[in-house]
C-alpha cells in the first residue's frame, strides 16, 4: 500500500530472491543465494522474484574474476590496442583508424572487449580503462603523425561510454591526453553510441559543446539501432554517422537494408554530416556503398 511521508505520497516496491536449501549447505550459502537472487530480481526490472540457480552463482564468479583482473591489466599494460582502417570509398585512401581495445589476459589470451566493456561500465573501471585507451590512442597517432609527415594526417576514433560522459574530469582527461601527445585536436575523433545520448542529457549537451569547442569530432556510434528521437540530431554538435553493420549487411539489391541505407545516406548528407558504413565485408558491400554515395567505410574487407 503506498504510505504518506511528509506529506507525500510514496509506494515502496519488494524485490525478492528466493534460494532453496539443501541438506549440505550452510545457512550462510543459502543467505548468499538467496541475495544473489535478489539481485538478478533488481537488474531484471525490480519489484519481482527469482529463483536461485548454479549458473547464478557462476556468472557472480565470473565478473568477479572479470572485474578483480581488469584493475590489475590496466595498471600492468595487458591492454592493448587493435586499429581499423576507415577508407575513403572516393580514392581507397586510409582516412584514419578506429581504436579498439582488447585485453591481453595472461592465461586466457586476447579477450574481446564484449566479455570485459559491459563489466567496467557498471563501476568506475570504464573511467581508467578510457582514460588509458585514450592517452594511449593520442600518443600512438602523434607518433604516426611525426613518423610520416610526408602524408595527409590520419584521425584516431576513440569509443566513449555513456559513464565518460557524465564523468567531471573527463574534459581535464582529454585537454591532459592532447596536451601530453602534442596530437592536434582535430585529429581526434570521439565516437558515442546512440543509445548512450537517450541517458543524458542535459549535461552530456554542455559536455559535447566543449568537446566540440576544443575542435575535437564527434561521431555517432551505431546509429540506427538506439530507437532515439532524430531531433537529436540538430541539436547536438555531431561531425558524423557511423551507419551499425546490421544494415549493412542486408545491403544487397532489392532488400529493406538498402533502402534504410540509402535513406540514413541522404539524410545525412542534407543536414551536412559525414556518414561512415561500419562492418563492411564483401565487394558487393562496398560497391552498393559507393553507388549510394557514402563516402567511408570500415570493415572487415
Ligand atoms: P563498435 O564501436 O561498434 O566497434 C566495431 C566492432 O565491430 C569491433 O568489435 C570490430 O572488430 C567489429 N567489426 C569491424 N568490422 C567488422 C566487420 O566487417 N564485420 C563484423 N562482423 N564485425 C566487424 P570489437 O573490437 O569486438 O568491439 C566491440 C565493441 O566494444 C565496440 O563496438 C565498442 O562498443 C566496444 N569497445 C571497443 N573498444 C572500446 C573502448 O576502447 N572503449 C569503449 N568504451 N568501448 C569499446
Ligand atoms: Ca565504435
Ligand atoms: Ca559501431
Amino acid at each position: 500500500e503506498p504510505f504518506y511521508l511528509e506529506g507525500r505520497h510514496v509506494s515502496a516496491s519488494a524485490s525478492i530472491g528466493i534460494a532453496l536449501g539443501s541438506t549440505d549447505g550452510t545457512p550462510e550459502d543459502l543467505l548468499r543465494n538467496a541475495d544473489t537472487a535478489m539481485y538478478h530480481a533488481k537488474a531484471n526490472g525490480k519489484a519481482r522474484f527469482e529463483f536461485f540457480n548454479d549458473a547464478m552463482r557462476e556468472r557472480v564468479v565470473a565478473r568477479f574474476e572479470i572485474e578483480t583482473g581488469l584493475r590489475k591489466a590496466i595498471d600492468t599494460q595487458q591492454l592493448v590496442l587493435h586499429y581499423q582502417p576507415i577508407v575513403s570509398t572516393i580514392d581507397d585512401h586510409i582516412c584514419g583508424f578506429e581504436a579498439l581495445v582488447r585485453w591481453n589476459h595472461p592465461e586466457r589470451g586476447l579477450i574481446a572487449p564484449g566479455e570485459f566493456i559491459p563489466i567496467a561500465e557498471e563501476s568506475d573501471l570504464i573511467i581508467l580503462l578510457g582514460r588509458w585507451v585514450l592517452h594511449e590512442s593520442c600518443r600512438q597517432m602523434a607518433e604516426w603523425h611525426k613518423k610520416f609527415p610526408s602524408i595527409r594526417p590520419l584521425t584516431i576514433n576513440v569509443n566513449f561510454s555513456s559513464r565518460q560522459l557524465k564523468d567531471p574530469r573527463l574534459l581535464e582527461d582529454v585537454q591532459f591526453a592532447l596536451a601530453e601527445s602534442g596530437l592536434n585536436p582535430e585529429f581526434l575523433s570521439i565516437e558515442v553510441t546512440e543509445s548512450s545520448l537517450l541517458e543524458n542529457t542535459e549535461q552530456t549537451l554542455t559536455i559535447l559543446n566543449r568537446l566540440k569547442a576544443m575542435n575535437i569530432r564527434l561521431e555517432i556510434d551505431d546509429f540506427g539501432t538506439g530507437y532515439s528521437s532524430l531531433s537529436y540530431l540538430r541539436r547536438l554538435p555531431f561531425d558524423t554517422l557511423k551507419i551499425d553493420r546490421s544494415f549493412i549487411s542486408e545491403l544487397s539489391a532489392g532488400s529493406d537494408g538498402l533502402d534504410i541505407v540509402k535513406a540514413i545516406v541522404e539524410m545525412a548528407h542534407s543536414l551536412r554530416l559525414g556518414v561512415i558504413a561500419e562492418g563492411v565485408e564483401t565487394d558487393e558491400q562496398l560497391c552498393q556503398l559507393r553507388k549510394l554515395g557514402c563516402k567511408h567505410v570500415q570493415g572487415f574487407l
